[in-house]
């Protein structure tokens, strides 16, 4: 399982809010592109899941 981004979801024209949110510090943004998941930091605990508001990150199973 991982944390996934569906780029069609994201909007790619801010600062990603969940980024903010992650515990482990496990998302990173370059510029205003979709966030990436580092899965080896990530515990999937699908807080930046929730936070998103436009529904982008998913629990990939
Ligand atoms: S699921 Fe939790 S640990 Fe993983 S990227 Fe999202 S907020 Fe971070």
């Amino acid at each position: 399982m991982a944390v996934s981004v569906n780029r069609s979801l994201c909007p790619q024209n801010h600062p990603c809010p969940s980024i903010r949110v992650c515990p482990e510090k496990a998302l990173k943004q370059n510029g205003y592109d979709a966030p990436l998941v580092n899965k080896e930091k990530c515990t999937l605990c699908g807080k930046c899941v929730r936070f998103c508001p436009m529904g982008a990150l998913y629990i990939n199973k």
